[in-house]
């Protein structure tokens, strides 16, 4: 018999679940007991990952979205609503690279980038609140980033979306706190998702490989390694949790140290 999890009995709906960190978080969210609504634009890769966790025992959906269409966001909600009956657990995960200086950002890649980035993160839990509010509990999660707190050149449009994605996880906890709903945001460092590997070719990467490229970015991390996924899935985890029941509009880095420097 398997003894209860951390998210025992509890729902999770997170979005980007098709790959990366969404899917580590994902995978990691089922272990410990909850069901997933796996939310992705990509939905062969939601299909994927749902399949993944259903054919480890757990209960899973997938849904496609795109979530920074009002219409879609509204509808992964209702989706979600309508296979488990609740929303415990929000992780606003899905996110793309955006590469550029503020002088050379393009106003479609700002569109597209703070779209899905910023304006994604706040329509992931926009219909799943009201439910929330009505519960007199809810977890949500914030997808920020180390990008949101320093500087980096090279990646303008995602800084700002971050950035926004901070300010408006605090907004969110002081408004929504007296509702008993958490609301955090994670900073994580650089992990070699597909999303850093687009982000790396986009700002025109030299010819190193991948490997060389990753040991040359771990010296500049005082932890001397990059992140894996499997770091961001436990903070997200803890966060979910009821271990956290004290813990609201915090912003947390996992990111070996680099924005202490
Ligand atoms: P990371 O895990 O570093 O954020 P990935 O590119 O591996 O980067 O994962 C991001 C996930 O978010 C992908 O599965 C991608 O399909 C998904 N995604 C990107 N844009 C959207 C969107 N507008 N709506 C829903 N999911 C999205």
């Amino acid at each position: 018999m398997r003894t209860p999890g951390r998210l025992a009995g509890k729902v999770a709906l997170v979005t980007g679940a098709g790959s990366g960190l969404g899917r580590a978080s994902a995978l990691r969210f089922a272990e410990e007991g909850a069901a997933v609504a796996c939310v992705d634009l990509d939905r062969a890769a939601a299909d994927r990952v749902a399949e993944e966790i259903e054919g480890l025992g757990h209960p899973a959906t997938a849904l496609s979205a795109d979530v920074s269409r009002a219409e879609d966001a509204e509808r992964m909600t209702a989706g979600a609503l309508a296979r488990f009956g609740r929303i415990d657990v929000v992780f606003a995960n899905a996110g793309v690279s955006g590469a550029g200086s503020a002088a050379d950002t393009t106003e479609e890649d700002w569109d597209r980038i703070i779209g899905v980035n910023l304006k994604g993160v706040w329509l992931t839990s926009k219909y799943a609140l009201p439910h929330m509010v009505e519960r007199g509990r809810g977890v949500i999660i914030n997808q920020a980033s180390m990008g949101g707190l320093v500087g980096i050149a090279g990646i303008f449009p995602y800084t700002a979306a971050k950035g926004g994605v901070i300010a408006m996880t605090k907004q969110m906890a002081v408004e929504y706190g007296p509702a008993n709903i958490r609301v955090n945001a994670i900073c994580p460092g650089t992990i070699f998702t597909p999303l850093v590997a687009r982000s790396r070719q986009e700002r025109g990467a030299d010819a190193r490989s991948d490997a060389e490229a990753n040991a040359a970015a771990a010296l500049r991390f005082p932890l001397r390694r990059l992140g894996e996924v499997e770091d961001v899935a436990a903070l997200a985890l803890f966060l979910a949790g009821d271990e956290a029941n004290w813990i609201t509009g915090g912003v947390y880095t996992v990111d070996g140290g680099r924005a202490a420097m």
